[in-house]
């Protein structure tokens, strides 16, 4: 997940005058930047100008291209439209008015440095508009390339070329994508006339097109933006440049953009970068072509050549799958030249970056072109093998290392795979895309992998390859599965980002979206709806659901974090680096668990005790009776004896609670749900005793009335405690204080089992907790109940017992009298589920299901507050209850043990917010040890 924070601008350039030299890019020294209009809004940056630093503002593109143009390789120049200048044109809905000026002072120097004039003259300069935001979104906002490129200079283009073919085809490639983003024409139409072109000439790819039929297709293109439009392709370079920046930045909010955005939580409000760069070109004969280099693999984070190369293409054909690549080590035999500087430019870039850098760049008649580079996106397990590998290259001290691997990515190793030890035949072997072990019902298009999902089926979206429309099937999906495309390939780049599974370029599948299924190379044929199993660990494709085992991660974690003598290299890293985040934490790190097994699993994940444990848990089953007893009571002696029942009940719960956590503190909850919750269903219960009613009026059998008595009873009782809204009604310290006995049979529960577990000759440490306390009134009641009931146990065995009493905060108001409320508590536990609740007003039961969906798509919250601390909100309450509790109590330990307690960015603010420990599901525990360790790195 990206750090979604925005950084404040870095202070504008001192604006410098323009150079004019008229040498070509390869020679010429850089540009300085033009004027710009008003000192304190530069909008636009030469390349030159730029710095790695500066992605808030030139975007990550622009940002990289600006790295590497300073670092003297080979970038063509050009320059950066800031975010804020396309900010200002998405609040205002019009370019900011400097922005033409710098724009033409910019484009104006770009002319001059290369002596040619955009889309003019015998030698016209073309440039590609390429988006760009702070955060990578791949394929997820528009480009165009061969920007300048009119019915004149086509012609001019050959020329100069003596390639009358790439002249035209340049000029066909400009008008499909300026149509199909700039002026909205179904893409589909275009791709259609392309279609229809190479089926009249008999040929099966664009390539095999000459100079006549691309001129033809060029005619047909023309003629197909006039019938959408109402008029001709725009002639003006000039306007084409204008509209095509216009167009990047309207593709910020484009459907798939903020499908995407939402999916990878970065904030709507930053905007994208326009980056601006003159030409080269890919497809200019066998002797060009164009491709993406990984410094590492993505998928392993192994060291090698990783990548895909596509001779006589340009820019995205790489990425959208449609042609097959071949292997960038291919390359070595194609151009030996190109790959030689290649890897000497890719060994500059991860010494630089100090990091695996994803490269995209373009061959141009031998020459080598970079077009970007960025810190590439990885698989979890790349990115554990890759910063430990780096750790022992020296590149990196053990602070960036923690730092380059996150929580999410570990509990992604943490699934399951699949247990191939039966050898099951396969369907077909692609490219391991982003490991996995999925299984699902194969589905062949986007709309039907989103609709079965949203019926809670697992489905495998299977694809000749995905493209950005593909978005919502990708999101829907369990696993991905294309026929075509490298590891690059949009589905590849994009499942890896999303870490769900998928297998690419399984090439010995057809796949047939039209029938709906695929054949494999035998003959066999999958239908939509038949199960597959894909396995994006190591590419292969299964019939029907193969059985999964634990992960070796997960293994490893199950034996209690020891380091097994034949670990691999993935779970040697994964051991280092949960080594170097337990050194580097101050937050502790507890489990919520209920059970005795659930407790000794946290233990083994390095839980360092229990944060909570909620004893309604304990109330469910067959003890569900004892309960309905308790309520139903008459009498004190009815009451005492229901309590009584329990009693040595609860006292095994937590004697086998504390025995798995021997030595480590057990925070025990007082219950705290509502009574009725034990009781039948109100509606069920009135059905029940109606119909029994009836029928006893036929008959009249005292066994049957009896039974109908005690239903009427329940019913009476069932509607007696019947709330319109429980979570704020009889619950937590409130039945304790109302339902006589409850409290202080469960504070003796705890108080023998300590005794006995003492007697066993253990450690006990169990700590008592108060939930949804409001007034430090309602604690005071409760503690003195408590201290009292201690003091009989400790009479009665004849032991001292150490028994400390604290509360939940989960109420605004005892947040506000945290002060108040220090005075009779010895700890604090953050209730933030109830917390978000009460502060927001939102039921937890009901609002995620009801009206989330929208409230995240207005982009009202990045994520739900359920998920992560809503720091500005209830993260204040908890600053304050914090500050105030600590001031009347300086000791006072603060825990958390709600549902953020385990989510990687709110343990970053409970370490922040200075809290001692947070508590979570034993599963989340290690998450919650890795980010405890780098949220108390300092600052790089
Ligand atoms: C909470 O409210 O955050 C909490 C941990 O209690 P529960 O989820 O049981 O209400
Ligand atoms: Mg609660």
């Amino acid at each position: 997940m990206p750090d979604i924070r925005t950084h404040p601008h870095p202070p504008p350039h001192p604006p410098t005058a323009p150079a004019a030299p008229t040498t070509p890019p390869e020679q010429a020294p850089r540009p300085a930047a033009a004027e710009p209009a008003a000192p304190t809004a530069r909008l636009v940056y030469d390349l030159a100008d730029g710095r790695r630093d500066m992605a808030d503002l030139l975007g990550g593109k622009g940002a990289n291209l600006a790295e590497m143009t300073r670092l003297g390789l080979p970038v063509p120049p050009g320059f950066t439209i800031t975010t804020e200048a396309c900010r200002a044109y998405l609040r205002t809905g019009a370019e900011p008015p400097a922005l033409r000026d710098e724009v033409s002072a910019h484009l104006a120097a770009l002319e001059r440095r290369m002596g040619r004039r955009l889309g003019h003259g015998q030698d016209p300069l073309l440039v590609s508009v390429r988006s760009g935001a702070k955060f990578s979104m791949p394929g997820m906002m528009d480009t165009v390339l061969n920007v300048g490129l009119t019915d004149d200079s086509v012609p001019a283009l050959a020329a100069r070329t003596g390639d009358e073919r790439f002249a035209w085809d340049s000029y066909r490639r400009l008008i499909q994508m300026f149509g199909r983003t700039v002026l909205g024409v179904d893409g589909e139409l275009f791709e259609e006339r392309l279609e229809t072109a190479r089926r009249a000439v008999g040929v099966d790819t664009d390539t095999e097109l000459n100079a006549r039929h691309l001129r033809g297709v060029v005619r047909q293109f023309k003629d197909l933006v006039r019938e959408h439009t109402g008029r001709g392709f725009p002639q003006d370079p000039r306007e084409q440049l204008d509209l095509a920046i216009r167009a990047v930045f309207d593709s910020w909010n484009g459907e798939r953009a903020r499908v995407y955005r939402r999916q990878e939580r970065i904030p709507h409000d930053l905007g994208t970068a326009v980056s601006v760069v003159a030409m080269v070109f890919g497809n200019r004969g066998p002797d060009s072509g164009t491709g993406v280099a990984f410094t590492r693999d993505p998928a392993t984070g192994h060291q090698g050549v990783y990548g895909d190369y596509l001779a006589n293409a340009q820019g995205e054909d790489v990425v959208a799958g449609v042609r097959n690549t071949v292997p960038l080590a291919e390359l070595e035999r194609l151009d030996r030249r190109s790959y030689d500087e290649l890897l000497r430019v890719m060994e500059i870039l991860e010494n630089h970056y100090r990091d695996l850098c994803d490269i995209e760049f373009t061959i141009e008649r031998g020459k080598l072109w970079l077009l970007q580079t960025r810190v590439g996106k990885r698989t979890a397990a790349a990115a554990f093998r890759i910063a430990t590998q780096l750790l022992d290259q020296g590149l990196i001290d053990a602070d960036e290392a923690l730092r380059r691997v996150r929580g999410g990515q570990l509990s992604q190793l943490m699934f399951p795979r699949f247990d191939t030890r039966s050898r099951p035949a396969t369907l077909a072997t692609g490219i391991p895309a982003s490991p996995g072990a999925a299984v699902g019902a194969a589905v062949f298009d986007s709309a039907t992998a989103t609709a079965r999902a949203a019926e809670g089926e697992a489905v495998i979206l299977v694809r000749r390859e995905t493209n950005p429309d593909d978005l919502n099937g990708m999101l829907a999906a369990r696993g991905i599965l294309t026929s075509r495309g490298g590891k690059t390939s949009h589905a590849a780049v994009v499942a890896r980002g999303m870490g769900t599974t998928c297998v690419c370029g399984a090439e010995e599948l057809d796949v047939d979206p039209v029938r709906r299924r695929l054949t494999t190379s035998d003959g066999t044929v999958v239908n939509e709806g038949d199960v597959l199993s894909i396995d994006g660990g190591t590419g292969d494709v299964y019939p029907g659901e193969l059985p999964v085992v634990p992960s070796a991660v997960m293994e490893y974690f199950e034996n209690g974090c020891v380091l097994p003598p034949d670990a691999d290299d993935l779970v040697s890293a994964v051991h280092r680096l949960m080594t170097l985040a337990d050194r580097a934490r101050r937050l502790g790190v507890r489990a919520n668990a209920d059970t005795a097994d659930d407790a000794a699993r946290a233990r083994r994940f390095g839980a360092e005790g229990i944060g909570l444990t909620r004893t309604e848990h304990m109330f469910l089953g067959e003890r569900r009776g004892l309960v309905e007893r308790l309520v139903l009571a008459d009498t004190d002696a009815e009451r005492a004896a229901a309590l009584d029942a329990l009693l040595p009940l609860q006292r095994s719960d937590f004697r086998a609670l504390l025995a798995a956590m021997d030595g480590l503190p057990v925070t025990v909850r007082l219950l705290d749900p509502p009574l009725h919750e034990f009781l039948p269903d109100l509606t069920e219960l009135s059905v029940r005793v109606a119909t029994a009613e009836a029928r006893n009026d036929q008959a009249d059998r005292a066994d049957r009335a009896d039974q109908t008595g005690h239903d009427a009873c329940l019913l009476a009782a069932v509607r007696r405690l019947h709330e319109q809204n429980p979570m704020l009604g009889l619950r937590g310290v409130r039945l304790g204080l109302v339902v006589p006995g409850l409290f202080t049979m469960q504070v003796r529960a705890i108080a023998e089992a300590t005794a006995d577990r003492l007697a066993e000759g253990g450690d006990p440490h169990a700590e008592i907790m108060i939930p949804l306390v409001g007034t430090a009134r309602e604690l005071e009641i409760v503690r003195a109940d408590a201290e009292r009931t201690v003091a009989e146990v400790e009479a009665e065995r004849d032991r001292a017992l150490s028994l400390p009493l604290g509360t939940m905060i989960e109420l605004p108001r005892a947040a506000l009298t945290a002060d108040e409320l220090a005075a009779s508590a010895d700890f604090f536990s953050f209730g933030t589920n109830d917390l978000t609740q009460t502060v927001w007003g939102f039921s937890r039961d009901d609002v995620e299901a009801s009206f989330f969906a929208a409230y995240l798509e207005k982009g009202i919250f990045g994520v739900s507050p359920f998920e992560t601390i809503d720091a500005d909100g209830v993260g204040s309450l908890v600053r304050v209850a914090t500050e105030r509790g600590r001031a009347t109590r300086p000791d006072l330990k603060l825990g958390v043990c709600g549902e953020h307690g385990g989510d990687p960015e709110s343990v970053h603010f409970f370490h922040e917010a200075g809290l001692d420990y947070v508590s979570c599901s034993p599963f989340r525990v290690p998450v919650a040890r890795l980010e405890a360790g780098r949220a108390a790195l300092a600052a790089p």
